[in-house]
């Protein structure tokens, strides 16, 4: 069963914005396109079926062309600038269009290909990360390296014309389905902290990768452990400098930051846009407390300010990016904003449920669990707040 999906009007995110217009050719061809292949909303899935569902999704964009508008024509993309990525994930989010299944490959590694990768590794890995044909996921977090990644202790050494690779990651989302991990590993022995690193592919399935999913908070088990105990891969498949892991990790780290404040705030706010509707549902039916909603009509009009805020920034980032400027440590505070507003999010479209939204395994308990993730999985906010102290604001450490 599925119910229909229909896109959006624009004026769900803010007034319009007159470097990238409601009318603008990009805007009108893709949400022409979206009206006739975005596919309906469908039931609630397992999580097996939503990753299927996202796998085809990617499938049908990449045929028709706009998987990765933003990477080069020759890799199978648009050369789409910034501001048009702007447009592509707003169009995306007015559609209510599923994410797409290989996001660490599209967003992350990709993009670091195309800068510092092979020519063999990018006619290899890229039409078949696009078309959605092998699945990445990205293996940096270990037990006692998250925020503090220099402390990776996986290990790979050359054997012949191969890297074999031992030591543990986690939190690796969506290993599960994954054909290859990208893995941060420490290549010189005798190195400390960021020097002395390799970013390999690994493929998953060989008998020296074990992969072990871990049940979240929410039900899903999302995330995993991956354990490598002698697996292999390739010499050639190291990205960029063998022993320069770090600055090729930073090239990596760049594209999520980006990546992530375009698409985001729009997501959100149609989240918001469902969420106001909710409310005045509940109001009509008299199924909510009048000051439990007085609060939440409140507090809905906060974040939806904030999300404007956020809409800015992209845009001023856009505008920037497009004449050639870097971004650099400003991608802290969109990710800081992002992931505190996922959070608050998540936990009002569950309260405004009241006490059905409490209960496990439903929609909305789902989204205000999975939510709590927001201030964690790109860099915790605690450590965005450091780096915009620190690194934009020069406060002392
Ligand atoms: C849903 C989800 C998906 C993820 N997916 C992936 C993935 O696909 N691949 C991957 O490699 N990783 C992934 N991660 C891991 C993520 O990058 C780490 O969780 C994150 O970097 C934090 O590291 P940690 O969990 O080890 O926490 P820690 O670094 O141990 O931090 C614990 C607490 O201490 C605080 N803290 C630590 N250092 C400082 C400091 N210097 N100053 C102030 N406070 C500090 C942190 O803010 C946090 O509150 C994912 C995480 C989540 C939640």
């Amino acid at each position: 069963m599925s119910t229909t999906t229909k896109t959006l009007p624009s004026s769900v995110l803010g007034p319009e914005i007159s470097a990238a217009p409601d009318d603008h050719p990009f805007r009108r061809e893709f949400r022409d396109w979206l009206a006739a292949n975005s596919p309906a909303r469908p039931e609630p899935l397992d999580q097996d079926e939503k990753f299927a569902l996202r796998r085809a999704w990617q499938r049908t964009l990449f045929e028709g062309g706009w998987a990765g508008p933003a990477w080069p024509e020759e890799y199978g993309g648009r050369g789409a600038g910034p501001l048009h990525q702007f447009m592509y994930y707003e169009e995306l989010a007015l559609a209510r269009a599923p994410y797409i299944a290989n996001t660490p490959g599209i967003s992350l590694l990709g993009p670091t290909l195309i800068q510092v990768g092979s020519e063999e590794l990018k006619s290899r890995f890229l039409p078949v990360m696009l078309s959605a044909e092998e699945i990445f996921s990205q293996g940096f977090s270990e037990p006692n390296a998250g925020s503090d990644l220099a402390a990776i202790r996986a290990r790979a050494k050359r054997d012949g014309d191969e890297w074999v690779i031992d030591g543990q990651k986690i939190w690796t989302t969506w290993a599960q389905y994954s054909d290859y991990c990208f893995v941060l590993c420490r290549t010189d022995p005798e190195s400390e902290r960021h020097r002395g690193l390799t970013l390999l592919i690994c493929p998953v399935d060989q008998p020296g990768v074990t992969v072990r999913p871990i049940e979240q908070i929410s039900g899903d088990p999302e995330f995993c452990e991956v354990f490598f105990d002698g697996a292999r891969c390739p010499a050639e498949w190291a990205v960029g400098g063998v022993d320069d892991g770090w600055t090729t990790a930073m090239v990596l780290f760049q594209f999520e930051r980006g990546d992530q404040g375009f698409t985001d705030h729009s997501r959100m706010l149609v989240r918001l846009h469902e969420i106001a509707a909710t409310l005045r549902e509940g109001a009509a039916a008299g199924s909510l407390d009048p000051a439990g909603a007085q609060q939440a009509r409140l507090r809905l009009a906060g974040l939806w300010v904030r999300c404007q805020q956020l809409r800015r920034f992209n845009l001023r980032v856009a505008v920037r990016q497009e004449s050639g400027e870097q971004i650099g440590m400003e991608g802290s505070v969109v990710n800081l904003f992002w992931g505190e507003l996922e959070r608050e999010i998540g936990e009002l479209g569950s309260e405004v449920h009241g006490a059905a939204g409490l209960l496990l395994h439903t929609e909305p308990s789902h989204e205000l669990l999975a939510a709590r993730a927001g201030t964690i999985h790109s860099g915790t906010s605690e450590i965005q707040r450091n780096i915009i102290a620190e690194r934009i604001l020069g406060l002392p450490r």
